[in-house]
């Protein structure tokens, strides 16, 4: 049996990943968060990603898709280790000899922490696409600012079995940098356009404030004034039952990677910038939520924009 719209019932999260497995989506690795995808679901995540730079052509930007990690002296310098240290991923790697190399073997074999015979790589996870853009723009923008499209496989950890939360995950974004004006407008249009993508598709969405999970104690006072400051806002659905789920959001970062980084506008002050980022996963997951697990019988109009 597949699930099926149009009863829309959205399902337990445990019933969703059941389904998405058993109707050859996804393949589950044993470690929660982390799946391996198959080719009828990567087909709707192209799908997605292509509306998503068709939506957005009109700015022109331009386009990089990043490794899943980044310079860990880059990533020191976007704040993100003081916000959200429980969430980041180290590599570590082996630079060793011989002895070292028969002492990570014992370790690795038993309970022993074998990471105490690795070493810090250069590279960390990346945590969100837009993050590994910063750093590669020291220097002045050319007038009228700039636009990107930026491609990552993000990692963050919180491992969970609601199949809508992974370990890692593609996050596809659209990152305007120039004047205050310019990257508030962009968040602006960017979600509205957010909502124009992903309506058609089906999905029941709302836009609603939002703030990042700081961590500690600072950290609540840190969420209260990005929400209260209307820094980002998500476009949420319902994917398992009972809560909603962001699919999109929009962030308005200030200056905050201008200044960091050294960016600057045409006239020589400091960049502001603002993303608008979709969890293409997310998105995909929904659309299963919503049109069941046999893409064969989705709505015909959902499958033509999808390229299904
Ligand atoms: P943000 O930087 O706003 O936390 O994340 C941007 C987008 O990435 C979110 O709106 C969401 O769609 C996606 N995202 C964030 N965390 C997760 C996650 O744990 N799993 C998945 N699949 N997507 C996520
Ligand atoms: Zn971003």
């Amino acid at each position: 049996m597949t699930l099926r719209a149009p009863a829309r019932q959205p399902l337990e999260g445990a019933a969703l990943r059941a389904g998405l497995v058993r109707d050859g989506l996804l393949v589950e690795t044993g470690v929660p968060g982390l799946v391996a995808r198959t080719a009828a679901y990567e087909a709707v995540v192209s799908g997605i990603d292509h509306l998503v730079t068709e939506a957005f052509a009109h700015l022109a930007p331009g386009y990089l898709h990043f490794p899943p990690v980044l310079a860990r002296t880059a990533f020191r310098r976007t704040g993100y280790l003081e916000s959200f240290p429980d969430l980041m991923g180290s590599v570590h790697v082996f630079v060793g000899g011989d002895e070292e190399h028969r002492e990570l073997l014992r370790r690795s074999g038993g309970d022993e922490r074998w990471e105490e015979v690795l070493e810090p790589s250069q590279v960390v996870l990346v945590p969100a696409a837009c993050h590994a853009l910063y750093p590669l723009l020291a220097g002045r923008l050319p007038a009228g600012g700039a636009a990107y499209e930026v491609r990552a496989d993000c990692f963050r950890h919180e491992p969970s079995d609601d199949p809508a939360r992974l370990q890692s995950f593609r996050m596809h974004e659209v990152v305007v940098l120039g004047s205050p004006a310019q990257a508030e407008a962009h968040r602006a249009a960017g979600v509205e356009l957010a909502v124009g993508l992903l309506e058609p598709l089906g999905l029941d969405v709302a836009v609603v404030p939002a703030n990042d999970p700081f961590f500690g104690r600072a950290g609540k006072v840190l969420a209260r004034g990005q929400r209260d400051e209307g820094l980002k806002v998500e476009v949420v659905t319902t994917i398992t039952s009972g809560r909603s789920t962001a699919v999109a959001s929009g962030n308005c970062h200030r200056d905050h990677f201008g200044s960091t980084f050294a960016i600057e506008q045409y006239d020589g002050s400091t960049a502001h910038s603002a993303c608008v980022g979709f969890g293409v996963d997310r998105v995909s997951l929904a659309l299963v939520s919503v049109h069941g697990t046999d893409l064969s019988g989705w709505p015909a109009g959902v499958r033509a924009l999808l390229g299904l």
